[in-house]
């Protein structure tokens, strides 16, 4: 029996293949819980963070919106402590965990290259690699040129047609959900075959706090459905899978007379220890008319060069590079060009040789464990149950900041050598979503909260099945480390089981077998769209931040008289306040707006930008149809093994230099 609090999704309402993907990726289908607001989310107490928290919450979890980058801890990222000296060691090896990590991509259905010298031998990913493209070769030759690490990145993202599931197409759009199905999100791998088999998943079951016999025994959660009504499900083995935030305020708010400080926290550790992995991002621009660069939103390739601590770099912890086929669509292109020049008579020129020829790197760096950094409960915000908010406390450390300054300028370095003709530095992101460290797993109870099959010390049914129970963050990101934990937490469960204490069970069991009708998608408030005087004005304004170019008007005329206007406001209600604003202004004194009130700017741009390139008109122009799915086949002797831009990395120096971090 799962309890769950959001929805199953159906994937025909994911935006990738509608005309406001970019658009509704900052509202209702934004990653971040706070802007989204949906029924599901609980709010997140962000004020003493400097990291804004990403999640989702839906049959699922975070896997519906994640870019499916699929890495493994490297074997070093267990033993930190002992090789270099610094945060601590894993109770277990990464040679503990291999066969799970095998059995969880395989499970996940997870593409890649096999052979990357980084890891020790195994086995590869079960499919073979996603497509790249030219600006991803551009930058493999730069490494290549270099000497350094580079291998295609493994993602959880199907290249083949594989477990009734259709292979990816290339669109681009892993963010806000995938409409093919490809990506290997958890509602498609694990929750329908788990249903299939009769486990029962109850939706809209929002859990208050779990329940202990007299012996201590977890026995049971208390629940709360979408109308408020309280239920219990008693339960012989408790198992947590609510991310490094949920589980940590679950613990938290299950505080009791046994547990005065929170569930299983005799350690006084449940919460603390968080690791978000800070983020920077570097967009490089190239040039030529080649073909656009879209593709999976998964990473091409990954940069472990800089991957392992080093003492002579000045800082504590590595760092892994992703490059990520494409910065966005027309939208995030526009407002790129209109935030640097604020509209203007060379605006298409501008747009014509950015569309599509932009490439991501995101660099990501090790977190180190402090235990000041931490989730605990909010004094005064509490989800719609009534229940208390998680608060974050985070701060960026100094070792964090060092480590992304040093790898930006190494990578934007490498983006100029690559032939970018343009590098954005956004350094560091604000954005995580890789939530790990707050319930660490370890042998000794005094400075652990689960011991090494993830089980609590101090409760012996209750598990922990996510990022929380992350001893070191490592460089890359978490999701398969997690997949292989929980694997290899089940199937010591299975075995021990027979033998495990049961608990006394509490109050009779009151769950109703369904409640998936609960939740709805949610549904459209009536279209206000743009009228009077406000539409006259949006039209000027439009006009001259996308001015008229061939036989087209200007975007706001153009927006206004089509229609797409109102339609681009319907889909973003959010944003009418601040368009107000910007539409209480001259549209002379616009550009002023970019300082004096952001948010307005922003929200006109997005508005005009986002009404101008649905209309079909302007695609004619641009060439640009929406995300456009680009069905591939699977090439197994692509250019980069021709050109033999790995022949580096499997021979000579870099391999015996490597060898001493592979076990
Ligand atoms: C935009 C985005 C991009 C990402 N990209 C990547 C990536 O490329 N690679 C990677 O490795 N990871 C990525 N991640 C992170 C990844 O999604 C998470 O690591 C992963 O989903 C964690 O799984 P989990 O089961 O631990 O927690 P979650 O997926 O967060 O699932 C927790 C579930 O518990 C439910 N829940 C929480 N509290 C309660 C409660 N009290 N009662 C009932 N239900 C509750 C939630 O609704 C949620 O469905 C990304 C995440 C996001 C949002
Ligand atoms: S790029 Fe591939 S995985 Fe991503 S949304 Fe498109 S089809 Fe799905």
């Amino acid at each position: 029996m799962a309890l769950e609090q959001g929805r199953w999704f159906d994937r025909a309402e994911y935006r990738g293949d509608k005309w406001d993907w970019e658009l509704s990726s900052g509202g209702a289908w934004s990653p971040v819980p706070n802007v989204r607001q949906a029924d599901a989310d609980y709010p997140i107490d962000l004020d003493e963070s400097d990291i804004t928290v990403m999640n989702c919450n839906a049959v699922g979890g975070g896997t519906i919106l994640y870019n499916a980058i699929w890495p493994r801890l490297l074997p070093a990222n267990f033993r930190t402590k002992s090789l270099f000296g610094i945060a601590d060691d894993w109770p277990i090896t990464y040679d503990e965990l291999r066969p799970f990590y095998e059995e969880t991509d395989r499970q996940f259905g997870v593409s890649g290259l096999e052979g990357n010298p980084a890891y020790p031998a195994g086995a590869g990913p079960p499919l073979p690699a996603l497509p790249f493209n030219e600006g991803a070769m551009c930058v493999a030759r730069a490494l290549h040129r270099r000497g350094w690490h580079w291998w295609v990145d493994t993602n959880a993202i199907i290249s083949t047609p594989y477990d009734g599931r259709h292979p990816c197409v290339q669109r681009g759009t892993c963010m806000q959900g995938c409409n093919e199905g490809a990506k290997s999100s958890a509602d498609l791998t694990h929750w329908r075959p788990f249903r299939a088999k009769g486990g029962i998943v109850l939706t809209g079951a929002r859990v208050r706090r779990i329940t202990l016999d007299e012996a201590g025994l977890a026995n049971g959660a208390v629940w709360v459905d979408q109308n408020g009504g309280e239920h219990f499900q008693s339960a012989d083995v408790v198992l947590l899978a609510a991310n490094g935030v949920g589980t940590p305020r679950l613990l938290l708010n299950s505080a009791s007379r046994l547990f005065p400080q929170g569930l299983a926290n005799g350690s006084g550790l449940v919460g603390r220890r968080l690791m978000l992995h800070p983020v920077a991002t570097i967009v490089a621009t190239f040039g030529g008319q080649g073909e656009r660069w879209q593709g999976q939103n998964g990473s091409t390739l990954q940069c472990l060069e800089h991957a392992l601590h080093d003492a002579s770099r000045g800082f504590a912890g590595g760092a892994k590079w992703s490059l990520h086929s494409t910065e966005g669509g027309p939208v995030m292109t526009s407002l790129t060009v209109l935030n640097r020049q604020c509209g203007g008579a060379n605006y298409h020129d501008e747009f014509d040789r950015r569309l599509g020829r932009s490439l991501l790197m995101s660099i990501m760096c090790e977190d180190m464990p402090d235990p000041d950094n931490r989730v605990m409960l909010s004094p005064d915000l509490t989800d719609s149950s009534g229940i208390p908010a998680p608060k974050i406390i985070y701060k960026t450390s100094e070792d964090s900041r060092r480590n992304l300054d040093w790898n930006v300028e190494q990578a934007a370095k490498l983006f100029r050598d690559a032939g970018a003709w343009d590098v954005q530095i956004s350094n560091p992101g604000g954005y995580n979503a890789h939530l790990m460290g707050t319930a660490r797993m370890g042998d000794d109870p005094r400075t652990s909260v689960v011991d090494r099959w993830c089980m609590s010390h101090e409760v012996p049914n209750l598990g922990i099945l996510d990022g929380s129970l992350f001893v070191t963050s490592g460089p890359v990101n978490p999701t398969s480390t997690i997949a292989a934990l929980s694997l290899r937490a089940a199937d010591h469960l299975a075995k021990t089981f027979a033998t495990m204490p049961r608990p006394r069970r509490g109050s009779p069991e009151t769950a109703p077998r369904s409640i998936e009708a609960t939740i709805s998608a949610p549904t459209k408030s009536a279209p206000t769209g743009l009228e009077g005087r406000n539409a006259a004005k949006f039209a000027a304004i439009g006009d001259l931040l996308i001015p008229p170019v061939d036989a087209l008007p200007g975007a706001g005329t153009l927006a206004i008289a089509s229609g797409w206007a109102s339609r681009a406001l319907d889909a973003r209600p959010d944003l009418r306040a601040p368009l107000e604003r910007a539409l209480d202004r001259d549209p002379e004194d616009f550009a002023h707006l970019l300082s004096n009130d952001p948010e307005a700017w922003s929200a006109m741009a997005t508005l005009v930008a986002a009404a101008y390139y649905a209309h079909p008109d302007v695609q004619d122009r641009t060439g640009y149809f929406g995300q456009l799915p680009r069905p591939q086949t699977p090439d197994r002797y692509p250019a980069y093994i021709d050109e033999g831009l790995f022949d580096h990395l499997l021979d000579g120096e870099w391999k015996r230099r490597w060898q001493d971090h592979l076990n």
